[in-house]
């Protein structure tokens, strides 16, 4: 068991608004309510920035909760919040509570919420959750890399087995709770394999969730290169070159391992039938009509990019961040193939849209010479 420190740092709440919003937790700010994970799972970046192991002390921000429930009443409407710094539900929410406290807080002020955890410990929150979600929004994604219990034994030996993860997402599916998966991360040479990755989405398809994420492992620094060196070699014939031919200098594998494991992976969700990124009609009503369109816009890019077309993608993302800010062009977002949507979600009415008049214009200024 890990050792406990109580603390109360004070100061602002919740770190500030994000600059883009994060599409793969729907969220412009995201929080929690300690620093450590007792779960410790072998390729944590939380192994990077610490100087004691971080699974063995953990602290709690025990004046969170209180800071929290006054700083959420401050937000604009339509921002959601993530709860997926450390694991919300690792073993010190047990003597705690402050994640639920937390999520009371949201209750109250009407917040939307995305919970991400590997524990199904979160069922011990499921009225909670259920009445949140009755009111606005409360999704819960699992976590899931693998489904191979030696794997995954190997990997996160203190995380609840994948299948128990697999069986909590059933429950909260069934008692209306929105569910997602993510994968993340992606391990490269362990998760990615033509051996694993089939079995693992086939499993996460059978439970049904909304959709599913992933992302790649990333490498912060030397001592998460080391760590992740000794894990490969611990586990097998791993060639030692391969991350570094993979990796390069960079923080995460390079530009075309990534595209094509992406479409790799979005091929086999086809194949099994799973949706890739949150759909529209689940936080339409939930977000702010900026976060919706924004949202929207990345996932259209993230789309775009796995499809190989790579300027609309820019494009999309381009438009996504200025959106985000606010800032509405509806001449460049009417040549999107969104616009129909975009026009509808941001109310931007045909008499004012600039397109539009422009294409007034020009039918009032009749054929050119
Ligand atoms: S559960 Fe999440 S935060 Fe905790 S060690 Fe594992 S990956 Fe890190």
């Amino acid at each position: 068991m890990a050792y406990y420190l109580e603390e109360r740092p004070g100061g602002p709440a919740l770190a500030p608004r994000r600059p883009t919003i994060n599409e793969l937790f729907l969220s412009t700010y995201q929080t929690g309510a300690y620093a450590g994970c007792e779960i410790g799972c072998h390729y944590c970046d939380g192994w990077s920035f610490n100087t004691r192991p971080f699974n063995e002390v953990v602290r709690a921000f025990v004046d969170l909760p209180e800071r929290f429930a006054e700083h959420i009443k401050t937000l604009p409407e339509g921002e959601l919040i993530a709860f997926n710094l450390a694991d919300p539900y690792q073993p010190a929410e047990r003597t705690y509570r402050l994640t639920r406290q937390m999520l009371q807080a949201c209750h109250l002020a009407q917040r939307p919420v995305l919970i991400q955890t590997k524990s199904h410990a979160v069922l011990e929150d499921l009225t909670l959750l259920q009445r949140m979600n009755e009111d606005n929004l409360a999704i819960v994604m699992f976590s899931i890399l693998t489904v191979d219990p030696l794997l995954s034994e190997k990997l996160e030996s203190k995380a609840p087995p994948p299948s128990i993860r697999l069986e909590a997402l059933n429950t909260l599916r069934r008692a209306g709770i929105p569910t997602a998966v993510s994968l993340i991360p992606v391990i490269p040479y362990l998760t990615d394999t033509d051996r694993q990755l089939p079995v693992t989405l086939e499993a996460i398809a059978a439970v049904e969730p909304q959709w599913v994420c992933w992302e790649y492992l990333w490498q912060p620094n030397e001592r998460h290169r080391l760590r992740m060196a000794e894990l490969l070699n611990r586990l097998g014939n791993y060639p030692a070159a391969y991350y570094r031919e993979l990796y390069g200098t960079e923080m995460q594998p390079g530009a075309e391992y990534r595209r094509e494991m992406n479409r790799e992976i979005m091929g086999r969700c086809e194949q099994f039938g799973l949706r890739v990124r949150a759909p529209l009609e689940l936080y339409k009503q939930h977000l702010s009509p900026t976060n919706t369109a924004a949202l929207l816009l990345k996932h259209q890019a993230f789309e775009d990019h796995v499809k190989g077309r790579e300027l609309l993608a820019g494009r999309h993302t381009h438009l996504a961040d200025a959106v985000f800010k606010g800032e509405i062009d509806e001449a460049a977002l009417a040549v999107s193939p969104l616009w129909p949507a975009l026009r509808e979600i941001l109310s931007l009415t045909a008499s004012h849209s600039r397109l539009d008049d422009m294409l007034q214009r020009l039918q009032q200024s009749g054929p050119q010479e």
